[in-house]
């Protein structure tokens, strides 16, 4: 999946309320295909459970919990 799909891919699981923190670090991602775990480790490097993920070392949920993160910054309606 090119780089600009993925982020436009974790964008909608953003806008549609589908990543979910569920503790410190740890985010619950509804995908398309299932639902996935996305983990921050103490470095505060991401990884993800989901296939994709493990082959490529990147996915939409991933990406799209670097989206949620860069939101916290900004003041939320
Ligand atoms: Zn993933």
């Amino acid at each position: 999946m090119p780089v600009d799909k993925l982020y436009e891919k974790a964008k909608r699981l953003v806008e549609s309320r589908r990543v979910e923190p569920i503790g410190a670090g740890i985010y619950n991602v509804i995908g398309d295909h299932g639902t996935y775990t996305v983990v921050e480790d103490h470095t505060g490097k991401l990884s993800c459970n989901c296939e994709g993920f493990l082959k490529k070392a990147r996915c939409s949920h991933v990406a799209a919990v670097i989206i949620l993160t860069k939101m916290k910054g900004k003041k939320l309606e």
